[in-house]
């Protein structure tokens, strides 16, 4: 089942479904519900590339003017229960270059097509890097969380740091009483011998990076020689699929891209190795309206497969839809897309921090170093993106938070003009969630 013939009264958007089912979702309430054909017939037809509120189409007769009173009393009630995203300044969660190599050199290679950024590191530096993150977890207060997902290039290359500021952070913060949890995102080709039992003994999560089977994955990640990384890849899964000690969760992330265009092929075969999550994402530097048509397309197909087999719980391994759903159940009105120099910080092999991943090697983006913000650049991050990125009429706005400033800045060439592809992908993709979450809430 697909969303199909969108409208929009104020801030309540309605679609019917193939099925010819309406749902309705009212943007500043978050909350989702069913409207009479007469109500959804008083709504104005928009396109999912608008985020424009569109004139009110007036009532004429009786019956139209019952629908159209029902549509505005809905559009002016305050849901007590949707609570304020709103992001004050404190960092709960970083990602660290462990180093600026890596063994593979995938086709859309963000970190300067090499995993270098620009900057070879062999490896960060362990004694200067340990008193940066104990800055980070002193800032904190007992019970607030804190979030590391080491990348590289390839983290793996160095399984014996990344222990080190395991176990290090794990002993810091039970001192500090904060909760803290990891991750590592990694190609897998390196889960062998005493790196494996490295990973193992550590509390994280780990996700691999795979872009489907065999014939797909070796074309988009090929290694640095050119050769196959697959077989390397898909043995490092197994391997901690079938004895994964420690390891909290297990998710494969794959990257639609004209190498591996078919995420539905993906997703068939992600569901042969049984990951405990998974998720897509689009090559958006392709900036190809076909490729992005096509992923739309496939990921509506993916869901569709997820819930005809295993309902919500089986929809929820797909990270997206998980995230959605959970924004959906606590109604929290997010007002920003990351939390990019507010919550959120990068660190590169050498200790200096960006607001983004895909800032490190910029030297004009640096924010601080070791113990050191840079208030006066931080500063230019404090407003929510909604309002920085001018989102505050889209009816996605609050499950959006105002789009990726990385993306805006790669293709339209400045960090708060939006990319009218990312904003179709992801009003597009609501819809379906919307969608599926109705059909969950309705069913349970
Ligand atoms: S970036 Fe997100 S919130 Fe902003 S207009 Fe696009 S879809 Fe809407
Ligand atoms: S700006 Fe985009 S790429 Fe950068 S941290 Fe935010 S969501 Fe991620």
């Amino acid at each position: 089942m697909k969303p199909l013939e969108l409208r929009r009264h104020k801030e309540i958007i309605a679609f019917k479904a193939e099925d010819e089912s309406i749902t309705a979702f009212h943007a500043y309430n978050l909350e989702v519900a069913d409207i009479s054909a007469e109500s959804f017939a008083q709504m104005t037809p928009i396109p999912v590339t608008t985020g424009e509120i569109p004139d009110v189409k007036l009532p004429i007769n009786p019956e139209e003017k019952e629908a159209f009173e029902a549509l505005n009393e809905w559009n002016s009630e305050e849901n007590p229960n949707a609570k304020s995203g709103k992001l004050d300044f404190g960092i709960r969660s970083i990602t660290l270059n462990v180093n600026q190599i890596c063994n593979l050199k995938c086709t859309y290679c963000a970190a300067g097509g090499d995993g270098t950024y620009g900057e070879p590191m062999n490896k960060l530096s362990v004694e200067k890097t340990l008193p940066q993150l104990k800055f980070f977890l002193s800032q904190l207060k007992p019970g607030q969380r804190f979030g590391i997902s080491f990348v590289g290039g390839e983290p793996l290359l160095h399984p014996e740091a990344i222990l080190a500021i395991h176990n290090y952070v794990f002993e810091i913060a039970d001192q500090l009483k904060v909760i803290p949890s990891m991750q590592i995102v990694t190609n897998g080709t390196l889960l062998t011998g005493k790196t494996l039992e490295i990973v193992r003994s550590m509390k994280v999560k780990i996700t691999f990076s795979i872009d489907g089977s065999k014939e797909y994955n070796d074309k988009a990640r090929p290694t640095k020689n050119g050769e196959s990384s697959t077989d390397l890849t898909v043995a490092g899964i197994k391997s901690i699929l079938k004895d994964r000690g420690n390891v909290v969760s297990i998710g494969l992330s794959a990257v639609c891209s004209k190498d591996s265009p078919s995420m539905l092929n993906t997703y068939q075969f992600f569901e042969t190795l049984n990951p405990d999550w998974c998720d897509f994402t689009l090559n958006y530097s392709e900036n190809s309206p076909d490729l992005q048509a096509r992923f739309i397309k496939e990921v509506n197909e993916i869901a569709k497969i997820a819930y005809s087999t295993g309902g919500e719980e089986k929809l929820r391994k797909i990270q997206y839809f998980d995230h959605i759903f959970a924004l959906l159940d606590t109604q929290r009105r997010i007002e920003n897309h990351c939390g990019a120099g507010k919550t959120y910080a990068m660190i590169d092999a050498k200790n200096r921090m960006y607001t983004c991943p895909w800032d490190a090697g910029k030297p004009a983006e640096v924010v601080g170093q070791n113990e050191q913000y840079d208030h006066t650049k931080l500063a230019n991050y404090s407003k929510p993106l909604i309002e920085l990125n001018n989102c505050q009429t889209c009816w996605a706005r609050h499950l959006c938070g105002g789009g990726c400033m990385h993306i805006n800045r790669e293709l339209t060439g400045h960090k708060h003009k939006k990319d009218q592809m990312f904003c179709e992908r992801m009003r597009s993709l609501l819809l379906t969630t919307i969608m599926y979450y109705k059909i969950s809430r309705s069913a349970a």
